[in-house]
């Protein structure tokens, strides 16, 4: 199934989205929970939701991040064979400059405050960059913690999956050395349109990932070329970190974006950016102008 956080008339709430993607508000199974709690309780509540009969219809929802405040936020660093040589090549992989292939995978978080909903403006943060990128990625959302877990057990911890654009400031991205700030900008994460369960996505690997950039088409690959697949990322992050309910890993994002272009094409205020995973739907957020 798919589920929603929206707001409408001033109230957040969680909703079910329909095949004609019509979001039911879900108050009365799950009350005021967050899907945060909802996937902390998924054992007595999922069954709940899927029992649902008929729901009230929101009428014009504003759609809102399916969890606009996740515990961690991690991220994979050239986890596409074809992203990996376009970022090495562009020099801003300061100071690796590599177009090998990472012998592990390179994990890291972009903070929580970073999350804005699918329909959100991008802040372009024209004061402390003029280098904004776009990555369209799908996202893991983990259901079962653990830690320790085993490649072959990881796909059962895994909840279901969404969609990330994992903004970035490349010039401070290349000046700071490491990527916390400059994939952490707020409204660095826009994330939706919904979350969908693991058993409704069925086999991630048949997923495609693309972008669009003032509808011109940017990125575009499947998720079979991952280096590290997904039960490689959870077993190589959870050896020593315990992964938790609601936990996020962005996998990666393939070749396409602006700096493996010569020159780059950055994104600039105005610019509109779609992140679209098959099944998972299309984020479309634009690059807001300064105030
Ligand atoms: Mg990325």
């Amino acid at each position: 199934m798919k589920l929603a956080t929206f707001t409408h008339a001033g109230r957040t709430a969680i909703g079910r989205v329909g095949d004609d993607a019509r979001v039911s508000d879900l108050s009365s199974v799950v009350g005021d929970r967050t899907l945060l709690q909802v996937i902390d309780d998924w054992d007595v509540l999922g069954p709940a939701i899927a029992a649902a009969g008929e729901l009230a219809v929101v009428a014009e929802p504003r759609l809102c991040a399916p969890i606009p405040v996740p515990r961690n936020l991690y991220a994979v660093g050239k986890n596409y064979r074809d992203h990996v040589q376009e970022f090495g090549r562009s020099g801003y992989d300061h100071p690796d400059r590599s177009t090998d292939i990472p012998p592990v995978p390179v994990v890291f978080s972009k903070v929580p405050t970073s999350v804005t909903g699918p329909f959100d403006d991008i802040d372009p943060h024209l004061a402390i960059t003029s280098e904004l990128d776009y990555e369209a990625e799908l996202a893991v959302i983990i259901g079962r913690g653990g830690r320790g877990i085993h490649r072959d057990q990881a796909l059962e911890h895994v909840w279901g999956y969404t969609i990330i654009n994992d903004v970035t400031a490349r010039d401070l991205q290349r000046e700071g050395q490491q990527w916390t700030i400059s994939k952490s900008l707020d409204t660095f994460a826009p994330m939706g349109l919904w979350a969908v369960t693991a058993d409704e996505v069925g086999d991630p690997t048949r997923l495609e990932a693309s972008s669009h950039v003032n509808g011109k088409p940017r990125q575009k690959a499947p998720v079979t070329d991952l280096i590290f697949d997904i039960p490689q990322l959870i077993s190589n992050i959870s050896a020593g970190i315990t992964l938790r309910a609601g936990d996020i890993i962005a996998t990666g994002t393939p070749a396409g974006v602006g700096i493996g272009f010569t020159p780059p094409r950055f994104l600039a205020p105005g610019d509109v950016v779609e992140c679209a995973i098959t099944g998972l739907g299309s984020l479309r957020n634009t690059v807001g102008n300064p105030a």
